[in-house]
């Protein structure tokens, strides 16, 4: 089945070539996808196939991908697609699906655009590639990186939660942190320049591409719901979700509308960095896509994300990431306002669940009156820290991942007037006592984080 594929403009429908490089309309700045050559009844065949072959993870659809042959699988895609009956009555939504992305290899949906984009540097010769974005996205690529044996350089924001940093660098992946991810992606791109290295950013047309087989494998079941939740961070898997119903709309009647989910709040929120983006990348295009399919882009309070998070661990089992919930707390919302009707199907993407951060897990927890009671009510000895202490164990649960240096000038920044030196001397001691890790190095300093048992006696010693 030999497929054609050229790279165009979403909005505009400019044509543009592929060069492998990210790219942007020129016009209207959106980021470009993949267009097909196939006729209808190679779409319609594909979409019967591919749930045969599902074993062979996202290349079940090869050759609607944009590479020149299927590539390596870690077992992404084909996540499962549940009915949630007791979480639909509890919300109000009689017809309840999730579709359950924290089941891809590295707990996130962005797998699937990984494995296309790493086959694509693969195909163009690429032995290291350079990758910038948030913290799923860059672990995500080093997990796909070293299944390829490519060495992986990622940019990412500093505050990367450390169950992340963890898992890139046992990825073998070298991480670089910057004080935003604009600037990740200033630095990675100045880096693939200088020495020539296949440049992964969040728009790269492999991880769009990748994305949108989630459509293709809820309409191979022969679903169609009424409606398709989606959370919206930098808008890039809600316009690969309307990108690929377009696609299907001669193989396919009754497509759902799309209603994308932003969280509002500037992302100081825990666990929201991820959805909270300040300078979204695809907004506008996406808010012009998602209204052609009738459906809109809305606003939901972190407060309900979290709530959101206990209802559903508690009626299905699933544990998501904040960010992978806010769809279920926006059905809540909807169902609540009435825009969804009773008697509509719904299904809400939870986008991932691979963190299992202890902090955001905690954040969940008090944000659910049952589960904060049971935890309470266990009897435990708080051990005694002393205020800085104490308060360089919050810097370091709020931040992430610094050096003494930063944790003194943000010690400075709030009144708490200490010596450098005292400061290392408490570092130094919080670390012999087993509270906080060396977790890197930025230059000639050393980066800290919280362990285990850090977070273990924060959070009893509140
Ligand atoms: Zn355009």
């Amino acid at each position: 089945m030999e497929v054609r594929r050229a790279l165009y403009c979403p909005l505009c429908g400019r044509a543009y070539e592929d060069t492998g490089k990210p790219t942007r309309c020129e016009r209207c700045g959106s980021p470009l996808v993949v267009g097909y050559d196939a006729p209808t009844s190679t779409i319609r065949r594909l979409l019967w196939e591919s749930r045969l072959r599902f074993e062979r993870g996202v290349w079940s659809f090869f050759p609607l991908l944009p590479t020149r042959q299927p590539g390596l699988s870690l077992g992404e895609a084909w996540t499962p697609i549940l009915r949630a009956d007791r979480l639909g009555e509890r919300l109000g939504v009689r017809r309840f699906f999730l579709k359950n992305e924290a089941c891809n290899p590295t707990g996130c949906f962005i797998d699937r655009g990984s494995a296309v984009e790493l086959e694509r540097a693969v195909e163009a010769g690429a032995r290291s590639v350079v990758a910038a974005g948030l913290g799923d996205l860059v672990s995500s690529v080093a997990a796909y990186s070293a299944a390829y044996g490519v060495q992986a350089s990622v940019y990412t924001k500093r505050g990367v939660e450390a169950s992340k940093l963890y898992s890139i660098v046992l990825r073998g992946a070298s991480p670089t942190l910057s004080q935003s991810v604009e600037k990740a992606v200033e630095r990675a791109s100045r880096v693939a320049d200088a020495k020539a290295v296949h440049l992964i950013l969040p728009y790269s047309p492999g991880l769009l591409e990748g994305y949108r087989t989630l459509v293709y494998e809820i309409v191979s079941y022969g679903l169609t719901p009424d409606a398709l939740l989606v959370p919206v961070g930098d808008g890039l898997l809600a316009l690969s979700i309307c990108k690929a119903l377009s696609e299907l709309e001669d193989v396919v009647k009754d497509l759902p509308r799309v209603i994308g989910v932003r969280v509002e709040g500037g992302g100081s929120e825990v666990g929201l960095s991820e959805l909270v983006v300040e300078r979204p990348l695809a907004l506008d295009v996406v808010r012009r896509l998602v209204a052609k399919r009738g459906g809109a882009i809305i606003e939901v309070k972190p407060s309900r994300v979290y709530r959101a998070l206990g209802v559903l661990a508690s009626t299905t089992g699933i544990v998501a990431d904040p960010a992978g919930a806010a769809s279920v707390a926006a059905a809540w919302q909807l169902a609540e306002e009435g825009s969804i009707d009773r008697g509509e199907s719904v299904i809400a993407l939870v986008t991932g669940g691979g963190s299992r951060d202890p902090l955001l897990l905690l954040e969940a927890v008090r944000a659910w009156p049952e589960a904060s009671k049971a935890l309470m009510s266990l009897d435990e000895s708080v051990p005694v820290l002393s205020k800085a202490k104490r308060r360089i164990l919050e810097i370091l649960a709020e931040k992430g991942t610094m050096h003494t240096y930063a944790i003194w000038k943000q010690l400075l920044s709030e009144g708490i007037k200490l010596s450098l030196a005292t400061v290392h001397q408490h570092v130094k001691s919080l670390e012999a006592e087993g509270l906080i890790t060396q977790v890197g190095r930025e230059g000639k300093r050393i980066l800290y984080a919280l362990t285990t048992r850090g977070y273990e006696v924060l959070r009893q010693s509140q």
